[in-house]
């Protein structure tokens, strides 16, 4: 589903936030990415989401070699991904509903399907009584969990997911990894970097740790 070889990925000479990985992320799978803060997680994803072209390497994503894909064509490889940025990303202009709808608007889906599909998401979260607000009306934890209904809305192929419980209390947190493996479990490959330890033991199944931007463990449970 997702083939990453040897991907190499600098932002400034002389350090490499990526180094020489390579990876095959079968359909279904459900893995864990970790290592300490500035391994290369992030960058991971963000390549992984075509967000950030490596210095070098290929990536297959659901049989295409995604740095083939023109500019204008990114969104249809987008519509089969869902993200949860590290920093959420919302719109704060934009109500919660809007910020979750968006994703489906672009997709031209009716409209009381995107009032019905949202409403899912946000009830998944426990979300659904503030669909009204605004972001900036949230805490910071609320706020997350809008960009992981966001992430979840469109059934994406393919979820990923940047540290998604890192503002969580404990119980949250499991519950919200509960529904991404819920998900996982109605076919989607889902990658989740995290550093928290006990999500990882409890949840773990194939786990990727990096270190100075190299994959220096994987770990099958
Ligand atoms: P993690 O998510 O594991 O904390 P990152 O992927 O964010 O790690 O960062 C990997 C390395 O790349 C770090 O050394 C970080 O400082 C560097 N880095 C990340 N983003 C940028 C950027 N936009 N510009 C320059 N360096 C960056
Ligand atoms: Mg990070």
């Amino acid at each position: 589903m997702i083939e990453l070889y040897h991907i190499w990925h600098q932002y400034q000479p002389p350090k490499w936030a990526l180094s020489d990985i390579t990876l095959d992320v079968k359909k279904g799978d459900f893995y864990f990415v970790t290592g300490p803060s500035g391994s290369g997680k992030t960058t991971l994803l963000r390549i992984i989401f075509r967000e950030l072209l490596p210095t070098q390497g290929q990536i297959v994503v659901d049989g295409r070699n995604i740095f083939r894909i023109p500019d204008h064509k990114i969104y249809k490889l987008r519509r089969t991904m869902g993200i949860v940025f590290q920093d959420f990303r919302l719109l704060f202009h934009k109500r919660v509903f809007e910020n979750v709808a968006v994703v489906l608007q672009v997709l031209g889906v009716p409209h009381r399907e995107i009032r019905r599909r949202v409403f899912i998401a946000l009830r998944m979260v426990n979300l659904h009584h503030k669909m009204w607000e605004y972001p900036s009306q949230l805490s910071y934890g609320e706020q997350q969990r809008v960009a992981i209904a966001r992430a979840v809305v469109n059934n994406p192929k393919i979820l990923l997911a940047d540290e998604p419980t890192g503002n969580l209390d404990p119980e949250l947190a499991f519950e919200i990894m509960s529904l991404f493996r819920e998900i996982n479990k109605k076919g989607a490959t889902v990658i989740i970097c995290t550093h928290d330890r006990e999500l990882i033991r409890h949840f773990g199944e194939k786990i990727l740790f990096l270190f100075k931007g190299k994959l220096i463990r994987k770990e099958i449970l």
